[in-house]
């Protein structure tokens, strides 16, 4: 027997099997509407809760699954259906994976489960790390967290920019600056809990792509939180701020934490528009004919679709080898899970747009998704750290030498 397989075990399949049912029955349907609307599908995210698939226990057990795929598979699905409504449904998880990253064990079990709510009663989150003056800069954030005390309180203060979910959203995960001349190392992340007074939306973001997915300023105005919202508690905070202040390495960046496992799980997602836009422009090639064939037959249409199709399924092994050295605990020496973001999002990009091609005037057109598909992708260079900052660190990681 081989120790060695790539095949999905029967759980595996199931889920992969449901996810897709949802996405094909029920996003793909509804994805032409609200990326006109550019609004967030409130029914659409009720029905994944009605389900179970938009729920604290399914996302649980997927986090669990040893073998660090079925997020994966869940993402590539939903991406598959529509990236912006996959976006709007499963964009809580950055949040999640930002509480559980750096909280404590009594965190995850207070607010990982009020980041989804109820059926009844459904709950958003939102992770804002990024600012006007500090996008792949992180380390420059300005929105500063000072400790009362008296009160036992943090008091937050700072504007969010590009903020998924931001204002929306139940629950937020605000990366602050605690002791802004040690960069960020002296950063944290802090929960701001439903109702807190001070934390409201700003603008909401009109864009090219992913647009059923809710972006806006999040504003922070003298926002008070209890100390129990600080993620990893007071204690660790003064310990790794005290090694920071030494010159010690640290390992935990509270953002780049957060980053660093959502990477092949954000990849996925590009997977999947790619393998929606491959599948799309296959189909259409053997059916639209010119000059008495289909243009299918002509190696210019069928060979860009044998590279769709390749650069595809290597982007999807990217992912699958990244989530599971992630779950495996297998150290990322040469910026595994960086690799694995990169390739697909520019694949997606690639893909989305030689679907375009293939389809002519009616790619170029809203009849037909594939234009939908490439704005779509855009977003997966750019977001969850860009192209450049990806192959930064990469090559920070394989030469050993710090890049600039
Ligand atoms: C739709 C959307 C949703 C988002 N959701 C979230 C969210 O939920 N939470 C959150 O915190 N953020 C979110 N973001 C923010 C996103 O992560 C940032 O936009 C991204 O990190 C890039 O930052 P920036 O836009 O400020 O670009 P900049 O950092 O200003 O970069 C501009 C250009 O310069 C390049 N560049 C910068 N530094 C270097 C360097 N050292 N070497 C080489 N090139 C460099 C970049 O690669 C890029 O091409 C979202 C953004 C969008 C558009």
């Amino acid at each position: 027997m081989a120790d060695f397989s790539l095949e999905l075990n029967e759980d595996q399949v199931q889920i992969q099997k449901w996810v897709h049912d949802f996405a094909q029955n029920v996003v793909r349907p509804a994805a032409h509407e609200w990326d006109e609307r550019e609004e967030t599908p409130w029914p659409i995210i009720k029905e994944a809760a009605t389900i179970g698939l938009y729920s604290f226990d399914f996302v649980a057990n997927a986090f669990l699954d040893p073998t660090g795929l079925t997020l994966l598979l869940v993402n590539e699905e939903m991406s598959w259906g529509d990236a912006g409504i996959a976006l709007a449904i499963f964009g809580s998880t950055l949040a999640v994976v930002g509480i559980y990253g750096n909280g404590t064990p009594e965190q995850h079990a207070e607010w990982i489960p009020q980041c989804f709510g109820t059926p009844d009663d459904v709950k958003l989150a939102a992770f804002g790390v990024s600012e006007p003056d500090a996008g792949s800069d992180v380390s420059s954030l300005k929105t500063r967290a000072v400790y009362d005390e008296a009160k036992d309180e943090w008091v937050l203060n700072g504007t969010k920019t590009w903020i998924t979910n931001g204002g929306l959203a139940n629950i937020h995960v605000i990366v602050a600056s605690v002791t802004p001349a040690l960069g960020a190392r002296g950063q944290a992340s802090f929960v701001v809990p439903e109702g807190t007074p001070g934390v409201s939306q700003g603008q909401k973001f009109k864009k090219m792509g992913i647009r059923a997915s809710h972006t806006a300023e999040v504003v922070l105005d003298d926002c008070r939180v209890p100390g129990r919202c600080l993620l990893g508690g007071k204690e660790r905070l003064e310990e790794r701020l005290a090694r920071a202040r030494e010159g010690a390495r640290t390992s935990s960046q509270a953002a780049m934490a957060t980053f660093e496992m959502s990477r092949p799980s954000v990849g996925a997602q590009a997977v999947g528009i790619a393998r929606a836009a491959y599948e799309h422009a296959l189909d259409y090639a053997r059916e639209r004919r010119q000059f008495n064939r289909a243009i299918i037959e002509n190696q210019a249409i069928a060979f860009k679709l044998a590279d769709m199709k390749m650069r595809t399924d290597a982007a999807r092994l990217l992912c699958w080898r990244a989530a599971w050295m992630a779950a495996n605990r297998k150290k990322f020496e040469a910026g595994e899970g960086s690799q694995s973001k990169l390739f697909a999002g520019e694949t997606a990009v690639w893909v989305t747009e030689q679907a375009i091609q293939i389809l002519g005037g009616y790619g170029y057109i809203r009849e037909h998704p594939v234009e939908r598909w490439y704005r779509d992708a855009k977003i997966y260079t750019i977001f969850e750290g860009t192209s450049e900052i990806q192959r930064l660190v990469i090559a920070r990681a394989i030469s050993g030498i710090h890049i600039d």
